[in-house]
């Protein structure tokens, strides 16, 4: 079973209408809504917003279901030139742009216990829906995606994450999940469409394009359960 985790309906809506042989289960607060997807059993739940739910949600998920994989479907902003609004950002890897003990010697984004600033996601995860967005023709690039509680919306904030991780893409839940797989062994990928460009206009393009954005990251991870 896949397990598939957005944070918010708009993100997840069109994506379980496709879905047949449902069964639905509240379990801390969470609908988990699980059946079959393009011929592929899932488990989908919506998380909520930010680090706390999405970490929440994965590791309900990983103890109820054991899901062999998890992905995560939405949208965010983009922190690099190859990505523009509707194109495809495919996680290497995640950091979490606002943990920060540095006062204390640690590198800026490191996870005290695991001791790591970039927790990898599964490669052949990856590449397989890279691979998948560039058959369809979307726009994509692979990297490192940056989650934190906070919707960035400014020039500095931006340069910020993008000089101290190199990161191609900011959201606010990734990485929260990508730490939860990573210490329970789950393979795990970030797929986001861009929705904004994460500066002083995202305020005005998030919501009017938000809706398309969800679309597109759907669209692909449908065509990448048909194939795989
Ligand atoms: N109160 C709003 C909050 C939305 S926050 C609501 O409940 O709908 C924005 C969401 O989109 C988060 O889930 C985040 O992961 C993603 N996102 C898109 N653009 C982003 C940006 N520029 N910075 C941070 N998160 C972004």
């Amino acid at each position: 079973m896949i397990g598939i985790i957005a944070a918010m309906n708009v993100e997840m809506d069109s994506l379980r209408s496709h879905m047949e042989n449902t069964e639905t289960e509240v379990v801390s607060g969470i609908r988990f809504v699980r059946g079959t997807l393009e011929g592929k059993e899932v488990v989908t739940a919506v998380c909520g917003i930010g680090k706390v739910f999405a970490a929440l949600c994965a590791q309900t998920m990983i103890l109820r279901y054991q899901p062999e994989s998890i992905i995560n479907t939405g949208v965010a902003g983009t922190l690099c030139d190859e990505l523009s609004i509707g194109s495809i950002a495919v996680s290497s890897s995640v950091v979490q742009h606002d943990m920060d003990t540095s006062p204390l010697g640690d590198p800026v984004g490191l996870i005290s216990g695991i001791n790591k600033v970039e927790l990898p996601a599964n490669s052949a995860l990856a590449q397989n829906l890279s691979a998948c967005a560039n058959t369809m023709g979307i726009k994509t690039a692979s990297g490192v995606i940056a989650s934190g509680d906070q919707f960035v919306a400014s020039a500095e904030r931006k340069a910020f994450i993008t000089e101290t991780f190199h990161a191609i893409a900011c959201e606010m839940e990734g990485a929260a999940i990508g730490q939860v797989c990573y210490v329970n062994h789950v393979p795990f990928c970030i797929l986001r469409a861009i929705s904004d460009s994460a500066d002083g206009s995202s305020h005005m393009d998030y919501p009017t394009f938000v809706k398309m954005a969800a679309e597109q990251s759907v669209n692909l991870l449908r065509r990448y359960l048909r194939t795989c």
